[in-house]
Parts: structure tokens; sequence; C-alpha cells
């Protein structure tokens, strides 16, 4: 899948197609299906339309029952059972095995943030090659930034 993402990276001429679907509703649903169909059945795609995977190793941080975007709630199993659905392993459990045997358990440490909830059921395809997933997730841990924001409210100095 890293492979194939690379492939898919944003070029002119995925930007061109993602324009062309974006001016025509019926070829941009036909598309926006047939995205669904093959992530549903690779990933179990929600179609959150704000695609984590490439920072998830893959696994859909959506099939969590709680949506967490950032890691596991505190009721994942001893074995790594979901807390809602004790026989399904939990997906931040999954993730962490896929990165690992990659070498990128690093990409787990990136924070995501907040997804634009109106994106749902919208191509995330369509959204990354125009390049509106850029601030999906952070450069690092975020946590150097906060640590700074902290520290600059605590001064009394600007909050930027
Ligand atoms: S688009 Fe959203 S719901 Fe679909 S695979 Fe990516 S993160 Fe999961």
């Amino acid at each position: 899948m890293y492979r194939l993402h690379r492939l898919l990276r944003p070029n002119p001429a995925n930007l061109f197609l993602a324009r062309l679907l974006e001016r025509h509703p019926r070829l941009n649903r036909w598309f926006t299906e047939a995205e669904k169909q093959v992530k549903g059945a690779a990933f179990g795609c929600r179609m959150c339309g704000q695609c984590a995977l490439p920072a998830t190793g893959y696994a859909c941080p959506m099939t969590c029952p709680k949506q967490l975007r950032n890691g596991p709630c505190g009721g994942v199993s001893a074995t790594g059972g979901c807390e809602v659905y004790p026989d399904t392993q939990c997906v931040w459990v999954t993730a962490y095995e896929r990165t690992e045997t990659e070498g990128r358990v690093s990409d787990l440490t990136l924070l995501q943030r907040p997804i634009d909830h109106r994106e749902w059921g919208k191509s995330s395809w369509i959204n990354y090659w125009q390049g509106r997933d850029e601030g999906l997730w952070t450069e690092d841990d975020g946590l150097t930034r906060t640590h700074l924001v902290l520290t600059d409210l605590r001064a009394g100095g600007p909050q930027e």
C-alpha cells in the first residue's frame, strides 16, 4: 500500500481529474461510489473524506467504534481486543503491528487534527489530489509546539 500510495500522490493528471469530477456531479457520484466500494472492501472505509490511512499503517481509525484518530482509548484488553466489540482487535493494535512491520511506528506519534465533519461521504481522493489533506496531521508529535504555546501563555506573551 505504501508503494501504491506513491503512485497516487497528487500530480497534474490527478489534479485535473479531481477538478473535472467536481465540475460534473454525476461523474463525481460514480467516482465516489467506486472509491467507497474499493476502500470499503480493502480497509472498512467509512468515507470520512479526509483519509488518515498513510499515517496509520493503513488501518482505518474510523472503524474504531469511538472513531479515535490519535491512538487507542483506555479500554483495550490485555490481548488487544476492542472495549466495545471484544471479539475484534483494536484498530490501533492493528496499526501498531503494521507500522512496526514496515519500520514506520513513528507515524503513530503524529498528531491527527480534528476532521471537518462536512466532508463525510465525499471522496477523500478528490480532496487529497487538491491538497485539502495537507494539514490533516502534524509534521511531528505536536508536543514541542504545545510546550511553546503553554510557555507563552504562562509568561502572558503571544499565543501565536
Ligand atoms: S477516508 Fe476516512 S473512513 Fe475512509 S479509510 Fe480513510 S480515514 Fe478511514
